[in-house]
């Protein structure tokens, strides 16, 4: 079975949105927290109050040292995701990460 490899990409390049639980738990830190909780969850999907933090080059607020810093209680997008799944689904995603990885190269 393919296994992740760690490379980490997929926490530098996509923007991770909670779910309405994940939002209006507070467990997590999300882009504009500093204004406080949406009440509407279409709202807060609109505004994009229910996108995790980054850090300053656009990586997820949770990666530290190209590991996810909370592997076990990760939003379920991340939990979701595999950029080795055959899901036709993440195909666009999948191509994203590869050319970003082939930027590196
Ligand atoms: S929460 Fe963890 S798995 Fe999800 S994008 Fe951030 S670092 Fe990656």
């Amino acid at each position: 079975m393919d296994k992740c490899n760690q490379c980490g990409v997929c926490c530098k390049i996509f923007l991770i949105t909670l779910n309405e639980e994940e939002y209006r738990s507070g467990r997590y830190k999300t882009m504009f927290e500093m204004f406080g909780v949406v009440e509407d969850f279409e709202e807060a999907q609109r505004d994009g109050s229910n996108i995790l933090a980054q850090h300053d080059d656009e990586s997820c607020i949770y990666l530290e040292d190209n590991k996810c810093s909370i592997h076990d209680s990760k939003p379920s997008a991340c939990k979701n995701f595999f950029c080795k799944t055959k899901d036709p689904n993440f195909k666009e995603m999948i191509r994203q990460i590869e050319e970003y990885k082939s930027k590196l190269e």
